[in-house]
């Protein structure tokens, strides 16, 4: 028998946690505690637990598929990378703003990084994207504005130095629950956990002090806050003044918010509002958390430049212990962030629309005619496919038709498109519609790297061969784009397409093989191979070209859509503790699929009473969009007038229910978290 112990990076949420696969004789049997990685010191949640259950499933993809007659039939690489290649030769001659590309959070920096590479030098445009647009695009342009970085400000291990920890927007017990650990050894010490969220969540229920709020009123709450701050004089003068421009208009504006103005908007009883400013404002150092409850609103990128203007009033950025934290929800969505499958940025937020930068691009990959027009962004892609704009689509590893507001629309968008090919592991509900599939390697098939929510960089490690005929992500492009005629794909490993990444990526450049080798790994930005790399962001100053944080002055706004009489219920949507985004991977694994096997809605137990629901009975549950049948879960850990759905299902799939037509004006974000909705018994 002959036994392995591979050392790699959870491929589930963006914590990074390591363990090692555990290899028996070619295949995967467990998972064993990787005790000096320092992201979880040998701990693990359960989905990190029982990643490796569903590599070796039966219904992995083994062969390219082409449609014909409306059934897949499987082909030869040959036959299916010809066909793709042809098809998309022939679309972008015509057009290649008609094409648009889906990158994954899912897969490597070096999958990514292929990926946009071949979308702006073979076809010519900055059409691609990825699901980081509706979970952290606001984070990424919110932090951008204010801070100067679009990115976490400190390292995990930095929250267990906290006095005070405020949670809002996120359920960290659930999802990401190895954070949510530092979390727990702060108060271990002593500190306050402080959660704002409309339900009772897990991490609610452990917390010193909850903030029952209406979804999509955060601004309010948050501006409250900062009224209360600087009516105590509690605000951190010397920080203000010496770190910060734009406090006065912040001042003034803020004014309009005292707590019994913001109960109206919030639901939240004043003195609670007074309570958690006091509390936060008092602690030495602050840590904020938040997650998509923050970002999933039209006003999302306002909602992040809020969280940035509360810690920066009180000084609680640039030491331990502090900052402003969004948890990324995939295992790679910063690195794919950071590796460019962005419409507005050449990897390292370059912008396209810069002509410096383009030129610089242009000399480093030795290509021409690089487009230095901004592309479209998921939701843009989606309405530009339905009206007939769009005829083409290449999707890696994202599966749009669980993950996407208004999946009708989605449907009915991927179904007019003339091509659509999809690169995956497994046939998902978006796969499904393709007319060619390509096979692909899982992460524990594969060598690259991820970048966690904390810009850390680790490997992962090829554990075990993959099935069939599947290859790497970004071998399949590379293959496609050397089909196209270009010459600027010949990568034989991943290691050498780290090595481009560095080149042309400043945050990356000090990271070599040796130095990644390590444990502990590097957290961007990391320079030069002298610099250590950077768990802390903005000690000394902030990123902006100033050096000075940026306060925003900005006023609530109510939701794009709100509660009336045919729709008396704010729905908000969200995720478990055992699964992870489209379901894809975990509900193929035997272990969380048995926790948690369907979806669910949770209502409160007044507002089921009212309408003659009983906990575990059928009901419908109808928006403008759609509607979907679905278990009740009768409850008080949500407030009255609010229903919540898990989007992990695809049988009773929550994003039926919600809309894209409205979009956050910056990073383009659906109004995700609020839906008006009924509901109602099924007889
Ligand atoms: Fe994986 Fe996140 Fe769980 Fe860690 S906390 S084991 S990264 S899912």
């Amino acid at each position: 028998m002959e036994i392995q112990y591979v050392p790699t990076t959870c491929p589930y949420c963006g914590c990074g946690c390591g363990f090692n696969l555990v290899n028996v004789d070619g295949k995967l049997v467990g998972v064993e505690p990787w005790k000096r990685n320092p992201v979880n010191e040998g701990k693990l949640c359960p989905k990190g637990n029982f990643s490796y259950e569903f590599v070796h499933r039966e219904d992995r993809l083994t062969t390219p598929l082409i449609k014909k007659g409306g059934e897949f039939v499987e082909a030869t690489w040959d036959e299916a990378l010809d066909l793709v290649a042809s098809k998309l030769t022939e679309m972008k001659e015509k057009n290649p703003e008609q094409l648009a590309f889906l990158s994954s959070a899912r897969c490597t920096n070096e999958d990514n990084y292929t990926f946009q590479k071949f979308v702006r030098t073979v076809i010519g445009t900055n059409n691609v994207d990825h699901c980081a647009r509706l979970c952290h695009g606001p984070s990424v342009a919110g932090l951008a504005q204010t801070f100067g970085s679009g990115a976490m400000t400190n390292s995990l291990e930095s929250c267990a130095h906290s006095d005070v920890v405020f949670l809002i927007g996120t359920n960290t017990l659930e999802q990401h629950p190895l954070m949510w650990r530092r979390a727990l050894q702060a108060k271990a010490k002593g500190a306050k956990i402080m959660v704002a969220d409309p339900r009772f969540t897990p991490s609610a229920k452990q917390a010193d002090l909850y903030i029952p709020f209406k979804s999509g009123t955060d601004v309010a709450l948050l501006n409250s806050m900062m009224n209360v701050i600087i009516a105590e004089g509690l605000e951190d003068k010397e920080f203000v003044e010496n770190r910060t421009t734009g406090y006065e208009e912040l001042k003034e504006m803020v004014k309009k918010y005292p707590p019994e103005e913001a109960e109206k908007i919030t639901g939240v009883p004043a003195d609670l509002i007074r309570e958690a400013a006091l509390m936060y404002a008092k602690a030495d150092n602050a840590s904020l958390l938040f997650s998509m409850g923050i970002t999933q609103h039209t006003v999302g990128t306002e909602n992040v430049m809020s969280t940035s203007n509360l810690a920066m009033l009180t000084g609680n950025i640039g030491r331990p212990g502090t900052g402003v934290n969004p948890l990324r929800g995939q295992n790679n969505v910063q690195g794919a962030c950071d590796m460019g499958a962005l419409p507005v940025s050449f990897p390292g937020y370059q912008a396209v629309a810069n002509e410096e930068l383009v030129e610089k691009m242009t000399c480093s990959w030795g290509c021409s005619d690089l487009s230095c027009k901004p592309g479209l962004t998921v939701v843009e892609i989606m309405h530009a496919a339905h009206a007939g704009d769009i005829k083409g689509m290449y999707i890696m590893g994202e599966n749009p038709m669980i993950s996407d507001p208004d999946l009708q629309h989605v449907g009915e968008a991927l179904n007019n498109l003339d091509f659509l090919v999809v690169q995956d592991i497994f046939l998902t509900e978006t796969a499904e519609l393709a007319d060619v599939v390509l096979p692909a390697y899982s992460w524990a098939e594969k060598d690259g790297t991820f970048t966690s929510t904390e810009r850390r960089v680790q490997y992962i490690r090829k554990a075990v061969e993959g099935p069939g005929e599947s290859r790497d992500d970004w071998a399949i492009t590379s293959d496609i784009a050397t089909r196209m005629g270009s010459d600027l794909f010949k990568f034989n490993s991943a290691q050498e397409i780290f090595e481009e990444i560095r080149s042309v990526t400043p945050q990356y450049a000090g990271m070599n093989k040796e130095r990644l080798e390590k444990p502990e790994a590097l957290h961007w930005p990391c320079p030069d191979e002298e610099h250590p790399g950077t768990p802390i962001l903005h000690a000394e100053k902030f990123s902006t070209p100033d050096g000075l944080g940026v306060f925003k002055a900005i006023e609530f706004k109510a939701p794009a859509e709100n509660p009336d009489e045919e729709y008396p219920f704010i729905l908000t949507t969200g995720r478990l503790l055992f699964h992870w985004h489209t379901g894809s991977m975990t509900r193929r694994s035997e272990t969380l699929n048995r926790e948690v096997s369907t979806g669910f809605v949770e209502i409160n137990t007044e507002d089921a009473a009212k309408l003659g629901i009983k906990n575990k009975e059928m009901v419908k549950v109808k928006t403008r969009r759609g509607e979907i049948e679905v278990p009740a879960k009768v409850t008080n850990d949500i407030i009255q007038g609010t229903v919540f759905i898990p989007f992990h299902f695809a049988e009773c799939a929550a994003n039926m229910l919600t809309s894209g037509d409205a979009l956050d004006p910056y990073a383009k974000m659906p109004e995700l978290k609020v839906s008006a909705a009924s509901i109602e018994k099924l007889e």
